[in-house]
């Protein structure tokens, strides 16, 4: 189990992730405007479509955040949601929206 002191460390760590990535996807939803030539709109175009996939991603991180806090709430973080052990301290220190542990994300991949 983790202790008080590592679970409000893993809290302060969620919180500061969400708002650097709240603060990137607002950066992210201002269409860039680089000129008025064809060249200038292809560009913008595909930056903005690049950017699209990346909201996504800061989306989809930022669900995982969300779920990871109301776990910190009901006192079940740092258990991997899968097979119920505790996630390793190392990998949530890394990742602390890890829902995983090592041995269940490796077997998701294969
Ligand atoms: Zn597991």
């Amino acid at each position: 189990m983790l202790d008080k002191m590592t679970i409000e460390k893993q809290r302060q760590l969620l919180l500061e992730e969400k708002d650097r990535l709240q603060s990137k996807i607002k950066r992210l939803s201002e269409f860039p405007d680089y000129g008025r030539n064809d060249d200038d709109n292809a560009k913008e175009l595909a930056d903005f479509e690049n950017n699209l996939s990346l909201e996504e991603q800061i989306k989809y991180l930022l669900n995982k955040i969300e779920r990871a806090l109301k776990s910190i709430d009901d006192g079940s973080y740092g258990r991997c949601s899968k097979c119920k052990e505790a996630i390793e301290s190392g990998r949530l220190e890394i990742m602390p929206y890890a829902e995983l542990c090592i041995t269940c994300q490796r077997e998701k991949k294969n």
